[in-house]
């Protein structure tokens, strides 16, 4: 008996240092605006600075990490016309399927971009923009669009041109450099676009990359993906091809060729927007490398209400 309470003391100590030291990815943001502009703007700066944090660690919710993992992003102003934001990192120039920066640090805490950011997000703060949790007409949900944009620098992001060249630009059909999500990039019947031994193109396969909405267009064949979603999940593949959007979304929403709303449609409806991801969009994030949470707390319901106000508004295109 005498051992009893050294053991339930070690027990009351071990509790709160456990939850203490639970690891959890942060993101972290520098702000690029000049003063006075963007997020930096004197009126809305701390609101659009506070929406794009929220939305941030509503994402971040849904990943389990080996440690604490700081991903740094530069947020500014950008993007013109019917662009709503932009978001990108950048990968290694290697020949075969790379990781982004920001994918690559969560994955292995390397940090292979050094002292300057993971990846960069731009908002065109000349649309319209709600922050909060509360729709206005016409205007576009902010924090879904924040959390599409920074899916993108996790890796959701495809290097394949219309071409058929990757990132380095090499003549298609040569070896090049493709982001771990191009593996996974297929035909409706699942072969490959770019070769997972030699690294190069299937030229045969350039009409596919436009060949959609349908069957003749791109899709992803990720088994975790086609698991959650029960089959190879249509990826956006307009003709013409549009540069920035076209492989690097899936073909789903209003007008999409899937009668499903997704976070990584290519385009986004006014009215309060998804702010989740779909079981399919977390398949595709563990085909990527992640471990993935399945349902961090309190999203469902906006998930549900966002379903119901995409339905109808006029859409605008997002990168
Ligand atoms: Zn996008």
């Amino acid at each position: 008996m005498k051992r009893t309470v050294p053991l339930l003391a070690l027990v009351s100590w071990l509790l709160p240092g456990a939850s203490a030291a639970q690891a959890s990815l942060v993101f972290n943001f520098n702000f690029t605006d000049p003063s006075g502009s963007g997020f930096n703007d004197a009126t809305l700066g701390p609101t659009r600075q506070a929406a794009l944090e929220s939305a941030a660690s509503t994402l971040a919710g849904y990943f389990n990490v080996a440690g604490n993992v700081t991903v740094t992003i530069d947020a500014g102003s950008g993007g013109s016309g019917n662009t709503l934001a932009s978001a990108g990192s950048p990968i290694p120039l290697a020949n075969g399927f790379q990781p982004t920066v920001v994918q690559d640090k969560i994955l292995t805490g390397t940090d292979l971009n050094g002292s300057a950011a993971d990846g960069t997000m731009l908002v065109n703060f000349t649309q319209p923009w709600f922050y909060g949790n509360t729709p206005v007409s016409g205007s576009y949900d902010f924090q879904s669009v924040a959390m599409h944009e920074l899916t993108h620098t996790l890796g959701f992001i495809s290097e394949i041109s219309s071409t058929g060249q990757g990132a380095a630009n090499q003549t298609s059909g040569s070896p090049d450099v493709w982001s771990t999500f191009d593996r996974f990039l297929t035909d409706s019947a699942g072969n490959p676009l770019v070769n997972p031994s030699t690294f190069a193109f299937d030229t045969s396969k350039l009409g596919v990359l436009t060949g959609g909405p349908g069957s003749g267009g791109m899709f992803f064949s990720g088994p975790n993906a086609v698991a959650a979603f029960g089959g190879r999940v249509a990826i956006f593949s307009p003709n013409p091809w549009q540069q920035g959007s076209s492989g690097s979304h899936i073909d789903g929403g209003p007008g999409g060729y899937i009668n499903e709303a997704f976070l990584m449609d290519p385009s986004v409806s006014s009215g309060l927007g998804l702010r989740a991801l779909t079981t399919t969009e977390q398949g595709f994030l563990r085909d990527l490398g992640y471990s993935v949470v399945p349902e961090p707390a309190a999203t469902g319901l906006i998930s549900a209400v966002g379903l119901l106000l995409c339905a109808a508004a006029h859409r605008r295109l997002r990168a």
